[in-house]
């Protein structure tokens, strides 16, 4: 199926193919007809699937030209997404004078302020400065017709639901209400039955499968060897560019000082660090200027990131759904990739929550020439087995079996990795 076939109009269908889009993919095969005949609409896909252009595409061709009165508003629940998703909607929009603009705080006002004066189409906005300027006056939402809500879940997650919803209330009740969201906790549910009319749902592939395109494999290891694991990681692994995960904000500055010291070129992405930092982070990895970016789970949901060939979860999500997310990053767009977990021994529950989660065991291995020491993590117990140590259930005979078998699984060079091809 054409995009061409899709209801579109000329300047959307010329947009997509300058930007190089072939076919259109299945959420946007089922979203892009429901959304032009005026659907509220219910979407949830795996990240990467191309929900951006599933609802910005019929948008902008309903809107088709300029008029002064701001008739879109999409929520995001970060800057980055934010920014992200104006860029999309500038790509799709070069053949149209639509005009966007992006609010979100930590940067001044003055730029948003003459945009929001000369009047825009579309309004992309996190919750927080969307909502000052609606106090200050410098933004009006009474003519929206369209309402995205985009990352809902993440929305509810970072606090924004009683925000969102004086936003909503702000909007006329005649509109068209678009929801994504990868989950549909209670309190979406209700925000769902509050704020839309009777909505179509589209559900592209399990919502809990992590991209098919992506490897993913664990790697045991004991605490105070984990920052070794990943400097030997680093180096045996045949990468383009790579995001690093961990907890806390403290982890990730001290892992980034860490690779830096080891020659690597990183970026440290998280909450304190200022707006043009974090842009100057996102600029510098996305043009390849770093090779490494060290996030916190900011960078997990929806950023687009061309060519993110690795994954390396530092440190295990704690949330299930949060690993869906961060490997995301990797395979989107149909490129593959590989997602790597490093486990210690008090992690090994959440990993099995989200092989629960995504009903899926993931293979555990062992770095080939890495000086291991013993530990727990390499006995975790398997799902339905928790809190058993499985030394505790194995005669001495099937335990010597187990240890033998377990001695074999040895992730090889060739499987993974090849000796780095990385500029230094
Ligand atoms: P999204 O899920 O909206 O973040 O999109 C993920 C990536 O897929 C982005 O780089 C898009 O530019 C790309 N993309 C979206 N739709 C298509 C399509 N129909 N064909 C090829 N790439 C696409």
């Amino acid at each position: 199926m054409l995009f061409t076939k899709l209801g579109l109009s000329q300047a959307m269908v010329d947009g997509v193919k300058a930007m190089g889009y072939v076919d259109p993919t299945p959420i946007q095969l089922r979203a892009i007809p429901l959304i032009l005949a005026g659907q509220d609409v219910i979407g949830s896909a795996q990240t990467g699937t191309g929900k951006t252009a599933a609802f910005a595409l019929p948008i902008l061709s309903k809107l088709n030209a300029h008029s002064r009165a701001t008739r879109v508003l999409i929520l995001e629940p970060t800057r980055e997404l934010a920014a992200q998703v104006e860029t999309a909607l500038r790509d799709f929009a070069r053949f149209t004078d639509i005009r966007v603009a992006v609010l979100f705080g930590g940067v001044g006002y003055g730029k948003q302020l003459d945009a929001l004066r000369q009047g825009v189409d579309i309004v992309v906005a996190t919750p927080g400065r969307l909502l000052d300027h609606l106090q200050r006056g410098t933004c009006r939402l009474d003519q929206v017709q369209h309402l995205v809500l985009d990352e809902a879940d993440r929305m509810l997650d970072m606090g924004f639901l009683p925000d969102v919803k004086r936003i909503v209330e702000r909007c006329p009740k005649q509109r068209q209400t678009l929801l994504f969201s990868a989950t549909i906790p209670p309190q979406i549910d209700a925000l769902i039955r509050w704020a839309m009319k009777t909505p179509q749902t589209i559900e592209i592939g399990a919502r809990r499968s992590p991209a098919e395109t992506v490897k993913h494999v664990i790697y045991p290891v004991a605490e105070d060897q984990k920052s070794d694991l990943l400097r030997a990681l680093l180096d045996q692994v045949n990468y383009q560019s790579v995001i690093i995960f961990c907890r806390t904000k403290h982890r990730a500055d001290r892992i980034g000082q860490l690779l830096k010291k080891n020659n690597h070129s990183v970026a440290v992405l998280h909450s304190n660090r200022t707006q043009s930092q974090r842009e100057m982070a996102l600029k510098g990895f996305r043009g390849g200027q770093y090779e490494v970016l060290v996030a916190t789970d900011i960078a997990a949901r929806g950023l687009d990131i061309a060519d993110v060939s690795h994954v390396i979860n530092y440190d295990v999500p704690q949330h299930p759904e949060d690993y869906i997310h961060r490997i995301g990053r990797t395979g989107r767009a149909e490129a593959s990739g590989d997602a790597f977990t490093l486990m210690v021994p008090d992690e090994a529950k959440h990993v099995v929550a989200i092989e629960r989660f995504i009903n899926q065991r993931i293979e555990r291995t062992k770095l080939e020439n890495f000086n291991y020491r013993a530990t727990a993590a390499f006995h975790e117990p398997r799902p339905g087995q928790q809190g058993q140590h499985p030394q505790q259930q194995q005669r001495p005979q099937q335990q010597r079996q187990h240890q033998q078998q377990k001695n074999k699984v040895r992730l090889t060079g060739e499987s993974y990795f090849a000796r780095s091809r990385r500029r230094r």
